[in-house]
């Protein structure tokens, strides 16, 4: 140690750039001291520490990610522990299976649940509630469901970590988080913190340099 101060950083958090509200993950990620990065190509992939999924289409979402060549690197480096964060079509993104795909439409998986798309829509295209989620301290979190999906069923390594109206919202399984609405538009960092809490834990932040 020269005796100057550490350089501390946070860990490379990588938000897949395809499609959807990637510049307001990019933001959260920076507030809660992640270093974010945009991620198109599997060689941006192998660089991250961990990877935010946005909301946006998931149709739209795992076509590009298809074309991209980042299906199959994808699937492999969550299969490895990477720490993944899926919002809204992130979380059907990350769901082993899901109802009503568009046909031909797969997932990257990783999370033992199976996924309603556009499950509140059918009521009400879009709200806003309150939920409390586990692991989230200070109070629930303010809940923007925009065309959200919901968890119709979960498998023993899934945990849900919220629910709403009496189904799941919000699901942790190892490494891999997933919320159907969306904390990257509200201002609340308290999930991406959550988030870049169990990128450290799984050794990816960088911590002090050179120490
Ligand atoms: N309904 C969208 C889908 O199927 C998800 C909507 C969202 O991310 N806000 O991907």
């Amino acid at each position: 140690m020269s005796g100057g101060p550490a350089h501390v950083t946070g860990p490379v958090v990588g938000v897949l750039a395809l499609q959807g509200d990637v510049r307001e993950h990019l933001t959260a990620l920076a507030a809660v001291g992640a270093v974010p990065r945009q991620v198109r190509r599997p060689e941006e992939l192998a660089a991250v520490d961990g990877l935010v999924i946005p909301g946006g289409e998931s149709t739209t979402i795992f076509k590009l990610a298809a074309a991209f060549g980042l299906l199959e690197p994808l699937r492999e480096r969550v299969r490895a522990g990477l720490p993944v964060y899926g919002s809204c079509a992130g979380m059907i993104m990350l769901a082993d299976k899901i109802l009503d795909p568009r046909s031909g439409q797969e997932t990257v998986g990783g999370i033992d649940m199976i996924v309603r798309r556009n499950a509140f829509g059918r009521q009400n295209e879009s709200f806003e509630a309150a939920v409390e989620v586990a692991g989230v301290p200070g109070g629930p979190v303010e809940g923007v469901f925009i065309r959200a999906p919901w968890v119709e069923s979960t498998g023993a390594a899934a945990e849900i970590l919220a629910e709403h109206e009496g189904h799941p919202v919000a699901v942790r399984q190892g490494r891999l988080l997933a919320t159907a609405f969306h904390p990257e538009l509200t201002g609340d960092h308290r999930v991406h913190r959550l988030f870049v809490g169990m990128i450290t834990e799984a050794g990816g932040a960088t911590g002090a340099d050179g120490a």
